[in-house]
């Protein structure tokens, strides 16, 4: 019922009340951990190898706040930065755009992702939130990316900004989609 909706999150109407969906859209360049990252959120473990071409949408009942949710999660696989992005502009309720803290281009692909959000979600009403996500926070010493640097990419486009690491401890990757959620619950 909701699913062909083009924005994502919506209450449910009366056959299944208490339902409700959200939408994330995860993006950012290849090698990034977009997909090590939607993996530890579903299933708590780190799959250190993913084929980097595999798209695929997953599934998961989530209670968040004491409320249910029906998260649906767009694992991307764009091959060199943002191209034919209709498939999640219109898809999703919430975007997490994603780098590695050890890989400068992975952080300056962000920008260009940013950019065609932006452009996107200005002319709606209300805008779809943008989370930007620091991945690989354990190569610590091999930081390219300094987190003032994110914070104010993150402050230019109106984001919430996380560090985290898809092959550390859970709560905090469990956090950030919730977030999401909560996110995607206030617009
Ligand atoms: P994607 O192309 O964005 O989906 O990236 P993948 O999830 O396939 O991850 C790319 C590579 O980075 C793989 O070799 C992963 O094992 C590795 N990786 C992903 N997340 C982390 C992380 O948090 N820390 C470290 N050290 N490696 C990671
Ligand atoms: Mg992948």
């Amino acid at each position: 019922l909701m699913f062909g909706r083009s924005r994502g999150f919506s209450a449910a109407s009366a056959p299944d009340r208490g339902r409700a969906e959200c939408n994330v859209a995860v993006l950012g360049m290849t090698g990034s951990g977009k997909s090590a990252l939607t993996v530890k959120f579903l299933t708590r473990r780190f799959i250190s190898e993913y084929d980097p071409n595999l798209e695929d949408t997953y599934t998961s009942e989530e209670v968040v706040d004491q409320q249910p949710v029906l998260l649906k999660i767009m694992d991307t696989a764009d091959q060199d930065g943002p191209a034919n992005c209709e498939r999640y502009l219109t898809w999703a309720s919430a975007f997490l755009v994603v780098y590695s803290i050890d890989n400068r281009r992975s952080f300056e692909t962000c920008q260009q992702y940013l950019d065609v959000l932006s452009l996107h979600t200005k002319g709606l009403h209300p805008e779809t939130p943008i989370i930007l996500l620091g991945n690989k926070l354990d190569m610590e010493r091999h930081r390219q990316v300094s987190k003032s640097d994110a914070v104010s990419l993150a402050s230019r486009y109106g984001c919430l900004f996380f560090e985290v690491s898809a092959c550390a401890n859970y709560p905090p990757v469990q956090h950030v989609f919730h977030e999401a959620v909560r996110e995607a619950r206030r617009e």
